[in-house]
């Protein structure tokens, strides 16, 4: 399944699925459009490489939404780490995202 939308905040954003031709043409994963409300991620991802981009670009969100002021390359710093970290997390604990699901 390829999800469409991601809720962030008080904004829906699209998830636009770059293939080969329509990716960035500096070679990101993925790219959070704050004015556009889109998130880029390049389709030809998959599994937790796939999973580590959607978190990323939704951290940016997050970012965006509760108005943190970081310079970008705080920000990336911050993303990356965060974002890495939690895919580590659900890799290394196949039972979480479902425990997750029964709470919510
Ligand atoms: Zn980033």
């Amino acid at each position: 399944m390829k999800l469409k939308k991601l809720k962030i905040g008080y904004e829906s954003y699209d998830i636009d699925w770059w293939t080969a031709t329509n990716a960035t043409s500096n070679e990101a994963s993925g790219e959070f459009f704050a004015k556009e409300k889109k998130i880029g991620v390049d389709a030809r991802e998959s599994g937790a490489q796939l999973v580590n981009t959607l978190l990323h670009e939704a951290l940016h969100g997050v970012v965006y939404h509760q108005g943190l002021k970081l310079g970008d390359e705080q920000e990336e710093l911050i993303v990356n780490s965060m974002a890495n970290g939690l895919t580590s997390i659900l890799v290394d604990n196949p039972g979480f995202v479902a425990w997750i699901k029964e709470q919510l």
